[in-house]
């Protein structure tokens, strides 16, 4: 176990008996409205930057970013290009993206990132629930496609219930990079509006899910979407406290493992029936 996980695990016993989490989670939702965060002052609110490769070294500095592919990744994708002008881009909270949703802070986004990282190698077929602004679509699109060895096979793909929002994300992500337009145009990037209850069938099986809001519980729909030897990386709970981020890795009997959980705070997965919005 790294220092950085270890040290996430001791604060997350921390958060569950004591009472200075509460003060702590007052404080953090009490100066940021939004969610997607973890408690942890560990890792939490702390890595900001002047310009994107000022925050992604930060996010090193803090032991949040850790392995070379997630650095590269998230350098090669500029948060700025996923917000509004006037947002603050490169702070580590989360920030506005409309439909009362928010892009993920960048701890929060790194970590989910390096818990991603083993899966994300060349030909890897990724299914991102909930992709909202569309970032970080883009940056597990650089993991799998961006990388030396890539053979130019797999697929990112981000689903997200508000089809506006798809719209924007689908726009902003061609702003990216050259590369990132044309793997959109070949239908490597794939950023589609439908309920993420329903994962996407059409591209299953995944070697790794990542769902970017709380689920009341696992979607069995993306547990079975999953390839045996995969992740599922979810936060589960209902809105306010005690959501935990669960890190799910399938057998080959098709059971799921959880292995590390810490504790944060998402906006819910929405139940809307398979309908969009
Ligand atoms: N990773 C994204 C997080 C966006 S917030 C980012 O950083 O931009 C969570 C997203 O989940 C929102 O965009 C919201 O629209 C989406 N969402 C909520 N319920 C959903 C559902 N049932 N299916 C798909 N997406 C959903």
């Amino acid at each position: 176990m790294s220092v950085g996980v270890r040290g996430v695990v001791l604060v997350v016993v921390g958060l569950l008996v004591g009472s200075a989490p509460v003060r702590q989670l007052g404080r953090a939702a009490a100066g940021r409205s939004a969610t997607h965060g973890s408690h942890e002052s560990a890792m939490a609110w702390r890595s900001h930057g002047k310009d994107n490769d000022s925050l992604i070294s930060s996010l090193k500095a803090h032991g949040i970013v850790r392995s070379s592919g997630v650095e590269r990744a998230m350098r090669a994708v500029d948060r700025s290009t996923f917000l509004e002008r006037g947002a603050d881009a490169y702070a580590d909270s989360p920030q506005p993206i409309g439909y009362g949703q928010t892009i993920s802070a960048p701890h929060m986004h790194a970590h989910m990132l390096e818990k991603l990282e083993p899966f994300l190698k060349p030909g890897a077929r990724v299914l991102d629930v909930g992709s909202g602004s569309g970032y970080l679509t883009a940056v597990i699109a650089s993991a799998i496609f961006g990388r030396e060895d890539s053979d130019g096979t797999g697929v990112a793909a981000g689903i997200d219930v508000y089809s506006e929002l798809v719209r924007k994300s689908r726009a902003a992500v061609q702003k990216v990079s050259s590369e990132h337009k044309k793997w959109l145009d070949e239908g490597k990037l794939v950023l589609e509006a439908s309920d993420g209850w329903n994962g996407r069938p059409e591209g299953a099986p995944y070697d790794a899910i990542h769902v970017g809001a709380a689920a009341e519980q696992v979607p069995d729909a993306l547990a079975e979407q999953l390839k045996p030897g995969g992740r599922l990386v979810v936060p589960v709970g209902k809105q306010g406290l005690g959501q935990e981020l669960l890190v799910m890795d399938k057998q080959s009997d098709g059971s799921m493992v959880t292995g590390d959980r810490i504790s944060v705070m998402f906006v819910p997965l929405q139940r809307t029936h398979g309908k969009t919005l």
